[in-house]
């Protein structure tokens, strides 16, 4: 990372890139949006018909679903920085290919390097995969691990819970210890890291 870089930086090279297909079918691109000092990130998989439509990432129904949630443990979404994984739209909302994550890769590096989140959770199984790239979502979902000094907690999608009505409580339950799960991960770290953990109390309902 450069250290001129910024967020509206990226949000510039973002607007005008050519680096994937997906440059060309996309209506507005979609660089994420939240403060640069954001202590949790979320991290999505790419842009649906609406946030392609506003720039925006998750103004849907899977938003307005990650909002309530938010709400729901006490966060505003203005607290949090909200991205994805491809910054441009699939069409019909198909899944991102593994070329196109690789050619948008640097773009959400350099947002994790200027944010330096506490914390990053990652919103269905594309995020996840830059992890934790041999698991399944299904068996590791909720539970909170650290990569080098950040915990990183994988979560269903948002969309998942819509569409799949059973997993709806699962992705409720899920939220409501995020938490607890950062800040009992950040107080495992090993003693001698130099990322102390901070107190989340500002943000969480301790
Ligand atoms: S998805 Fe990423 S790499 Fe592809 S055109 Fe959009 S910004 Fe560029």
């Amino acid at each position: 990372m450069s250290t001129s870089d910024s967020l509206e930086k990226i949000a510039h090279e973002v607007a005008t890139c050519t680096r994937c297909p997906l440059h060309s079918t996309r209506t507005n691109p979609v660089p994420g949006e939240g403060p640069s000092n954001a202590q949790i990130m979320f991290i999505g998989e790419g842009p649906g018909f609406h946030e392609d439509r506003q720039g925006r990432p998750f103004v849907g129904a899977s938003g307005d679903f990650l909002t309530e949630m938010l709400n729901d443990i006490g966060l505003q979404r203005e607290e949090v920085f909200i991205a994805n994984v491809v910054k441009c739209r699939p069409p019909g909302n198909r899944d991102p290919e593994p070329a196109e994550i690789k050619a948008c890769r640097e773009y959400l590096d350099r947002q994790i390097a200027l944010i330096n989140p506490r914390a990053i959770v990652t919103l269905g199984r594309f995020s996840m995969a830059r992890w934790f790239p041999d698991a399944r979502i299904s068996q590791i979902h909720g539970k909170a691990h650290t990569f080098d000094g950040r915990v990183v907690v994988p979560f269903f999608h948002p969309a998942a819970a819509l569409h799949q009505p059973s997993l709806r409580q699962t992705v409720m339950d899920d939220f409501r210890k995020l938490l607890t799960l950062i800040q009992t991960a950040a107080e495992n770290q090993p003693a001698d890291s130099d990322d102390e953990p901070e107190d989340l109390q500002q943000l969480s309902l301790f």
